[in-house]
């Protein structure tokens, strides 16, 4: 599950949109999205279920970010918070990964509080140069799953891509659980 920080309607719209697409595509249970209700990337992420399945990917928004952290690690998941100032992901990825609890990564927009480094099992760096919490999430998730999740096709999907080496082929399945 990812939780996302920060968002500001209209100046995150997009990238808080790529967050939850990154989430799903992934391999991630869901995206919350602290504070702020945001019908438009809700919408947006739910159509994206509809067609290319993972239909149960669960998107809220509104969420008391503090509450969601504290209730995530009293029910025994692990918080793993990305900022370009923890420990650098090859050294926590497989701890992290061996844990075998459920986890729960924290993204931000702009300043992340100082209480979510405290409250985090984890401070991770996607190297220790700021870029953006979209490319930090893939890579922590890519890192996380071995790159399986890159040949993810939902079994509810309604379309998915058929690779070829040019062109686009498409399949449209009949039927969907
Ligand atoms: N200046 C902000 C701060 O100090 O918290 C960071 C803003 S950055 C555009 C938005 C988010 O991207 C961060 O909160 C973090 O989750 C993620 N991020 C950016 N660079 C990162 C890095 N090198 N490693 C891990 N996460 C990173």
């Amino acid at each position: 599950m990812v939780l996302r920080l920060g968002h500001r309607v209209q100046r995150d719209r997009r990238v808080t949109t790529h967050v939850g697409l990154v989430a799903r595509a992934f391999g991630a249970t869901g995206i919350a999205i602290a504070d702020t209700k945001d019908e438009s990337v809700v919408e947006s992420l739910r159509r994206v279920c509809e067609t290319w399945g993972r239909r149960d990917f669960v998107v809220v928004d509104g969420v008391d970010p503090l509450e969601y952290v504290r209730k995530w690690r009293e029910s025994g998941g692990l918080v793993v918070h990305l900022t370009m100032y923890g420990l650098h992901i090859d050294d926590l990825i497989d701890e992290i990964r061996a844990s075998g609890k459920d986890i729960l990564v924290v993204v931000g927009a702009a300043k992340v509080p100082r209480v979510y480094y405290e409250l985090a099992d984890y401070n991770v760096a996607v190297g220790h140069q700021p870029h953006s919490e979209v490319a930090a999430l893939a890579i922590f998730l890519d890192r996380l799953y071995g790159g399986k999740e890159l040949r993810l096709i939902y079994p509810d999907a309604k379309i998915y891509v058929e690779p070829c080496p040019r062109g686009k082929r498409v399949v449209v399945r009949e039927r969907q659980p």
